[in-house]
């Protein structure tokens, strides 16, 4: 073809949903077929080779493994919910991060998952069900609409946001403009662009509000500064004035972001993912810093 998009290899991520099968099980079945490898950041991450095919594989059908990237898949374990906790998930279609917390609280605790758009909650509604887990509550609500004092919320000690963003940093988004219908225009549009970071800033605050929160998670797949970086630094005084501080997840991870120098996130073709972590002061999970050697 004239206009071949370049063959990236990128892996085939999948992780195991330890509500339902261990990783180490998980791993003989599929080894079974395909060459696989434990990932060595995210214990519950396999790696299979590119362009592996699993959508009809068992495994995935029956909910024990969801094909996940390994950048989405880092944003949950940054937030790591203790069992027991209960958790907000302020935008949560179509539901993997939701079932991932779902499978760190090991059935333990409770998780809200809110979602806007009344469409996108059958897709949700369906994660959960693929997943097994039976603490979670769906709302079909605006985050932004959530009385942080409702009683509802009052032990909401962790929040994802993950809201929705260009989708800058996706694959097909970053080889869009090797294609020539797609060359021009793509992420140009800064009124759209000030659109979402407006969003996600009025979120990232919003979130700040709920009376028991101790750790906020925010996440986008965009790569560009005024949806990411932008937003957390303007976001970062009212933060600090009420106690938190950025986190910093994953301290061996090499690819991090602009000087705030908390973000993390896995810039490769795949997919470029930026989160941060505030954590309020005293309340930072314990990272394991060199326990796990990456192989950059
Ligand atoms: N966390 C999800 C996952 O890992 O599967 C992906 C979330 S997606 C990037 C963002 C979602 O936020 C979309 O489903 C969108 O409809 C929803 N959304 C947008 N604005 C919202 C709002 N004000 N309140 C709640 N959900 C919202």
């Amino acid at each position: 073809a004239l206009h071949e998009v370049p063959d990236v290899s990128v892996p085939r991520y999948v992780r195991v949903n330890t509500l339902k099968l261990d990783v180490d099980s998980a791993l003989l079945e599929l080894q079974k077929q395909y060459s696989v490898q434990k990932d060595n950041l995210l214990p519950e991450l396999l790696i299979l080779p590119p362009r592996t095919d699993l959508h009809d594989h068992p495994l995935v059908k029956n909910g024990s493994i969801f094909m996940q990237g390994k950048a989405s898949s880092m944003v949950a374990p940054a937030l790591s919910p203790e069992p027991g906790w209960e958790v907000l998930d302020a935008c949560a279609a179509p539901g993997n991060k939701t079932v991932h917390l779902a499978a760190l609280l090991k059935r333990k605790g409770k998780i809200i998952a809110c979602e806007l758009q009344k469409e996108r909650i059958k897709r949700l509604n369906n994660t959960i069900k693929l997943s097994g887990a039976s603490n979670i509550q769906v709302l079909n609500d605006d985050f932004l609409n959530l009385n942080p004092n409702d009683p509802l919320y009052s032990k909401v000690k962790a929040i994802l946001l993950d809201p929705s963003c260009s989708g800058s940093g996706t694959s097909a988004s970053r080889l869009d403009h090797l294609l020539p219908s797609k060359a021009e225009g793509k992420d140009t549009d800064m009124g759209r662009l000030n659109k979402l970071a407006t969003f996600q800033r009025k979120a990232l605050q919003h979130a700040l509000l709920f009376p028991a929160v101790e750790r906020i998670v925010y996440s986008t797949c965009s790569v560009n500064q005024i949806e990411n970086e932008d937003v957390v630094k303007s976001v970062l005084p009212i933060a600090e004035s009420n106690g938190f501080q950025l986190a910093k997840p994953f301290p061996e991870w090499q690819c991090r972001g602009l000087p705030l120098n908390a973000w993390f996130g896995q810039i490769q073709p795949s997919m470029a993912r930026v989160s941060s972590l505030l954590c309020l002061k005293g309340k930072m999970p314990t990272f394991r810093d060199g326990q796990n050697k990456m192989k950059l």
